[in-house]
């Protein structure tokens, strides 16, 4: 994440891309119903919001003066869950098109409602439903866009349901997008063209950044006409690469949400990945909606990556427990670096993502420890629960110390996931906690959740109240 004030100029640079924003107006009203495809087919294509999706079907309807003609360009292949609602939210348009020319007083003039319904695959497990439509009406014998208006949706693949942007993406991605969009705004278009008081548009408010589609490769941010960009800019959208975006693409849709309001928990295990216990406390997370983080040694990486895969599957968090398990502080600087990159290097090649959190074997640094996790732009996580799983090797112990303290919330609970032990409290701890109120998060979204911030490069957490 502090790499990319440089990868942001260089991005910016290679990235001005000069769209034309400007809906322009059709001039030449239509007569018939051919006459009126081809106004649509130009409307289509004279300002492609997205790209053609293969297999696009469309419908016309023309009616006569006074009336509202609608064209509908659908994709013809999506789950049926989708394609419902896609069909509702389109309904839904053409009546608030026939509201709003009902309320003019119009006489025999022509309108139309234009509409592109698009499905998009992000590429990590969610469908992104964008209705984007077009209201013409009549005016001095041309066609005038009276309005424009894109709604767009999120669906889990798995599960058909809509989501929240935050099940797809990680919660720093309104940090990213905003820092994108305050160079992307600065840069592209002059201040004539932007908004007073634009920048609030694109601040890491919730309000912001709730308006996109994920293609697979990039994130398209859409505006409203009117906000960052002066209305006649119509509908604005920003494209940002999903390698910008970076760690704010989660690996895999999580299918749970995340209440800021209510206590939560990071359950954290080490010493994996690997084995049955671990297998069975990831069957026990899955089965519950919960999370954890699992910091992981790179020399198991290769042996054990399922586990590891399951893991990032299921929306929980992989950091680095160094290579091998050394006690860091009593080795090189030298040492210490190869011990954290090669273990980065490990858990990229198999989840995708590259650790920004670790966890030092026995939980000890130094200052010189701290010095390389803090070039590595990564964060120490320590504990602020000690279960002494490893001592006791008793389940009912280790729930215990769980169960005994008094306030869980914004506490980090250490576990290795190595014991069978462990395993059995998981399953006794996860419903307690679901019972209790407690909801279960990853490191970084507990300290995503409490601070409103990132994890800071060299920072040493223990836990986040
Ligand atoms: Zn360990």
């Amino acid at each position: 994440m502090r790499k990319i004030i440089i990868a942001l100029t260089i991005l910016a640079t290679v990235l001005v891309v000069s769209f034309n924003y400007v809906d322009y107006h059709h001039s030449g009203v239509y007569l018939d119903e051919d006459g009126f495809k081809d106004f649509a087919d130009k409307a289509y294509k004279e300002r492609v919001l997205f790209k053609d999706n293969k297999g696009t079907k469309t419908e016309y309807k023309f009616e006569y003066d006074g009336q509202l003609s609608t064209a509908i360009r659908k994709d013809a292949k999506t789950t049926e869950a989708v394609g419902a609602f896609r069909d509702e939210t389109v309904r839904d348009m053409v009546k608030e098109c026939q509201v709003t020319i009902a309320a003019e007083e119009s006489g025999n003039i022509r309108h139309a409602c234009v509409i592109d319904a698009s499905v998009h695959d992000s590429g990590n497990g969610a469908d992104s439903l964008a209705v984007y439509t077009k209201l013409y009406s009549e005016e001095d014998q041309k066609m005038k866009l009276e309005s424009a208006d894109v709604k767009t949706y999120l669906f889990s693949e798995e599960t058909g349901k809509e989501i929240e942007p935050i099940q797809v993406m990680n919660v720093n991605f309104r940090h990213k997008a905003s820092e994108f969009a305050r160079d992307y705004f600065t840069k592209n278009f002059s201040e004539t063209q932007r908004n007073k008081g634009w920048e609030s548009y694109i601040t890491e408010s919730e309000d912001n950044f709730n308006h996109f589609i994920m293609t697979g490769d990039s994130v398209i941010f859409l505006f409203d006409e009117n906000t960052v960009l002066k209305k006649s800019k119509g509908i604005v959208r920003m494209t940002v690469p999903y390698r910008y975006m970076e760690t704010a693409i989660r690996p895999y849709v999580v299918n749970r949400y995340i209440d800021p309001e209510k206590p939560m928990v990071a359950l954290t295990y080490d010493d994996g990945p690997g084995g049955k216990a671990e297998e069975r406390i990831l069957k026990c997370l899955e089965e519950h909606n919960s999370v954890a983080t699992f910091f992981y040694l790179g020399s198991r990486m290769e042996y054990f990556s399922d586990n590891a895969v399951h893991a990032s599957k299921i929306g929980c968090e992989i950091g680095n427990h160094s290579w091998d398990h050394p006690t860091l502080s009593t080795e090189s600087k030298k040492k210490i670096t190869k011990e954290i990159e090669r273990t980065n290097d490990a858990i990229s090649k198999v989840t995708g993502v590259s650790p920004e959190l670790i966890r030092p074997p026995y939980g000890d640094y130094s200052n010189k420890v701290n010095k390389v996790i803090k070039s590595e732009d990564m964060t120490s996580i320590l504990w602020s629960v000690d279960t002494l799983d490893w001592k006791t090797r008793n389940a009912k112990k280790i729930f215990k110390s769980v169960k005994n303290v008094k306030k869980l919330d914004g506490k980090i609970i250490l576990m290795h996931s190595i014991y069978d032990e462990t395993a059995k409290a998981t399953e006794k701890i996860v419903p307690w906690l679901e019972e209790n109120g407690y909801q279960t998060v990853t490191v970084t979204e507990l300290i995503m959740y409490k601070t409103g911030e990132m994890p800071q490069a060299g920072q040493v957490v223990r836990a986040v109240q």
